[in-house]
């Protein structure tokens, strides 16, 4: 995926915002890069742009063969469907099955009514109960998802964003709403996933230490701009904050 002096401004005149600003890099094939920076500087912004939910004002660039500025909106909904999207606050739906949650990720079933497990077809069923055991949870499928810690409903979320076995795992701050030991967990089981099956992990973060664990690259972006962009190997926490620091960036 390659992002291309990607400029995103919301409103007009003396109230614009300029949201992300001439953003370019690039993420190779089954890389976890980990995008870094403080509340406000873009990171969701950004991952929205390449998932294809919002467009950009100028510039935009390459996800999966698809052009960012140019794609029509059955190419973007195309697009989406290869790319698995994970949110902080998980978006499991409680009263159902954690089984039942991971079949809602299968293409269609979004739309579809939900009458209870029975109504997705056996393969669905089956797949989900696939992904459940390559996250650890397999035992938990026919517990209530509300009935699960946050790191485990964080895990079912990863399981349900795998149902369509997708290219690009987009990640919004998986972690921001967990205990430091299930957010090591979870960053460990991206980067998993992502030796696995070869899948490409973005994952917005605002911890320096998990993104040095867990990335093969770190993005920072400070107010919309990319003011960092290194290799997350054999670096340690205070080069990157005076990395950060020597841009112009407060601390992330
Ligand atoms: P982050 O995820 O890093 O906290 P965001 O991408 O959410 O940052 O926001 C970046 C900036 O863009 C913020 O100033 C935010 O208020 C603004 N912004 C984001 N989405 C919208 C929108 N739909 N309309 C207007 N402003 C927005
Ligand atoms: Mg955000």
């Amino acid at each position: 995926m390659r992002v291309d002096s990607l400029t995103k401004r919301f409103g007009r005149g003396d109230t614009a915002l300029t949201a992300l600003d001439d953003v370019s890099f690039e993420v190779r094939r089954g890389e976890v890069v980990a995008l870094l920076g403080l509340s406000g500087s873009g990171k969701s912004t950004l991952l929205r742009h390449l998932d294809g939910l919002q467009a950009p004002t100028s510039g935009g660039g390459t996800v999966l063969g698809t052009d960012l500025a140019t794609a029509v909106p059955a190419e973007l909904r195309a697009l989406r469907r290869r790319i698995g999207f994970v949110f902080q606050q998980f978006h499991l739906v409680g009263r159902l099955t954690v089984l039942e949650n991971v079949c809602t990720g299968a293409l269609g079933s979004l739309r579809g009514p939900r009458l209870g497990l029975f109504s997705y077809p056996r393969a669905v069923r089956e797949a989900a109960l696939g992904r459940l055991e390559r996250v650890g949870l397999a035992d938990w499928a026919f517990q209530r998802a509300d009935t699960l810690s946050g790191g485990q409903q964080q895990r079912v979320a990863v399981a349900r964003a795998l149902m369509q076995e997708p290219s690009i795992l987009l990640a919004d701050e998986p972690v921001a709403s967990l205990d430091p030991e299930s957010s090591g967990q979870i960053m460990r089981l991206l980067k998993e996933v992502a030796e696995q099956g070869r899948l490409t992990v973005l994952c917005s973060l605002h911890q320096v230490d998990l993104a040095l664990s867990w990335a093969d690259r770190i993005v920072g972006l400070r107010h919309g701009r990319v003011v960092l962009d290194i290799p997350a190997r054999g670096i340690d926490r205070a080069t990157v904050m005076r990395l950060y620091a020597s841009v112009g960036a407060d601390a992330a």
